[in-house]
């Protein structure tokens, strides 16, 4: 049986994961930036664990609740 809530939370946990990755692979080369270009930098990577942090306790949520 397949969740449609689920699914979405998925996806959307999916996409989280993949920005993540993304952002501190740029965050990663991006060493030689003025300090407030890094505090830029800084904030995005933060703001994209944010996200990837609820993503996660918005599926594991779910799956408990739903039992799905
Ligand atoms: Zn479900």
């Amino acid at each position: 049986m397949s969740c449609t809530e689920k699914n979405r939370l998925l996806q959307e946990y999916s996409a989280a994961t993949q920005r993540l990755s993304q952002v501190v692979a740029r965050y990663g080369a991006s060493l030689g930036l003025a300090p407030l270009e890094r505090v830029q930098v800084e904030k995005i990577v933060e703001e994209a664990r944010r996200i990837y942090g609820q993503t996660m306790a918005a599926l594991e949520a779910h799956l408990l609740h739903h039992g799905c």
